[in-house]
């Protein structure tokens, strides 16, 4: 049985703004397979917007295409698949945008944001199993990070799944799948934060705020929100960072260097920008830890002094999906939600229709906006 479902589909990448007025997602109606062994049917209930999304959108990342992209999302299982054992129709879930094929030495040896099989499906646009199970008429309807859920429904691996306690709203889950486990995840198990470290987080967007409440829930002396735009250093104090510097013209690392006496512990790159790593990694101290999840343009060249990089003695490392492995992480970061510890609700500062995703996209692009949650 095919289901027809209402999507977001991309036809090529586009970045003519304004976005509402150029709509390069448009909603339409496609098919949709049923789920494969070891896939479930998930009707989405909410997708949060994503910077990612954005890169998609306007090719600072390639994705094959067509495709229908969201990979920050909540749902009800619909249907399952033979041989789905972790979840049954009814239940909440949260999507995740790594598989984790459980069976490669990554996943083998704990690394399962390494996962090398997910990784081919990702980039592929498809499912962890292989092939779509979206199309249009005869055409393939690319899957993005395996999920696609800028639509009313998904199938998606078992493996993209983590189980959703019908406590937390699934609003509230949908951040758990990308925002949190970035931004917290890096913070904590990415760069290591201890309690009474002074923390620099480069770029306050939506992972940016998850990090500073990740840097909190670490015990972070200080948290230093940096970013060019006053109202989301604003937005930064009223999550709990100790300290703002408006970075106005590129002095923002010096200024952390002078009110620190030295230099921060640990940076964070939130922003997807060079300058934002260029700030991180001369913000930290001698010794310090910089670490990178924003994502930069690929094309954007860049140089590092090295002799510099021996005598500071910095650490400079990568943050995929936070270095988080889902199925431990998420659960952990949901029950501190729940105590209280780990407020990011505070994170979702829109709420629209699906069919509004080309002005939440604009939103996105002007930075008006932490995480937006769309509903199909
Ligand atoms: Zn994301
Ligand atoms: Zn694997």
């Amino acid at each position: 049985m095919v289901h027809h479902i209402k999507a977001a589909v991309l036809a090529a990448a586009a970045d003519g703004r304004p976005y509402a007025d150029t709509r390069p997602l448009s909603l339409e109606t496609v098919t949709l397979d049923d789920p494969g062994p070891g896939e479930v049917l998930v009707r989405i209930a909410a997708a949060s917007l994503c910077r990612s999304d954005l890169s998609v959108v306007d090719g600072k990342r390639a994705w094959p295409m067509p495709i229908v992209p969201g990979h920050e999302a909540s749902g009800v299982v619909e249907a399952v698949g033979k041989d789905v054992t972790s979840v049954a129709p009814g239940d909440p879930v949260v999507l995740v945008y790594q598989p984790q094929c459980g069976a490669c030495p990554s996943c083998l040896s704990g690394d399962a944001h390494l996962c090398g099989p997910g990784l081919a499906a990702n980039r592929a646009g498809e499912l962890l199993a292989g092939g779509t199970r979206l199309h249009r008429g005869e055409a393939h309807v690319h899957h993005h990070m395996g999920l696609s859920a800028f639509a009313e429904m998904a199938v998606v691996s078992e493996r993209s799944v983590v189980p959703l306690p019908r406590d937390i709203p699934l609003e509230v889950g949908a951040l758990f799948g990308c925002a949190v486990m970035c931004g917290v995840g890096t913070v904590i198990n990415t760069g290591r934060t201890r309690p009474g470290d002074t923390v620099a987080i480069a770029g306050v967007g939506g992972v940016g705020s998850s990090a500073i409440l990740g840097a909190l829930l670490a015990g972070a002396d200080r948290v230093i929100a940096v970013d060019t735009d006053p109202d989301r250093l604003a937005e930064a104090t009223r999550l709990g960072a100790t300290d703002t510097v408006l970075n106005t013209d590129g002095d923002a690392a010096a200024k952390i260097i002078d009110m620190t006496h030295g230099g921060a512990d640990r940076a964070f790159e939130t922003a997807g920008t060079i300058g934002a790593f260029e700030t991180a990694f001369n913000a930290v101290k001698r010794g310090g830890t910089v670490a990178t999840v924003g994502l930069v343009d690929p094309k954007t060249p860049f140089s590092l002094d090295v002799a510099g990089l021996v005598t500071s003695a910095k650490t400079v490392v990568g943050s995929y999906l936070g270095s988080c492995n889902p199925r431990r992480d998420i659960p952990r970061y949901m029950a501190l939600f729940r105590h209280g510890r780990l407020p990011v609700d505070k994170l979702i500062t829109h709420r629209l229709p699906l069919d509004q995703v080309n002005t939440a996209l604009d939103r996105m692009a002007d930075r008006r906006a932490l995480r937006q949650i769309l509903q199909p």
